[in-house]
């Protein structure tokens, strides 16, 4: 891959994060305002559906935080678009949707089945206790 691409995919990345880390600091802002009156909610169970949404978004924009600062740092290192596996260069199509991804499609699917028969054989060796 050249530099330039990585380059231009590098400036998304950190648009993308900054937007993220906005996104962050403006969900705790509104937290602090919305405390009062999430007391006053006489439904709990909307009140806490609520916080479960507002909860499992900041664990998804936390796990995109981790993923953009990983591929940040695999491109300081320069390992980035690297197959950790075969060392081939992963397609551009991919690193988009999924910029810290470290194998190739092939790799990947290789490893997911390789770990979905170790869990199938885990499981069924629990089945016996
Ligand atoms: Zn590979």
């Amino acid at each position: 891959m050249n530099l330039k691409t990585i380059d231009s995919l590098k400036k998304e990345l950190v648009e993308k994060r900054d937007s993220l880390r906005l996104i962050q600091s403006q969900t705790r802002k509104s937290d602090i305002e919305n405390e009062s009156e999430l007391k006053d909610v006489v439904d709990r169970s909307d009140a806490e559906e609520a916080w479960f949404t507002k909860e499992r978004m900041n664990q998804h924009w936390k796990l995109e935080l981790i993923r953009i600062d990983n591929a940040l740092n695999r491109m300081e290192s320069g390992t980035f678009g690297i197959c950790e596996d075969c060392e081939e260069e992963i397609p551009l199509k991919r690193l988009r949707v999924r910029p810290d991804a470290t194998l190739c499609l092939n790799c990947q699917e290789t490893n997911e089945r390789e770990a979905s028969q170790l869990l199938k054989a885990n499981q069924s060796i629990t089945l016996f206790h």
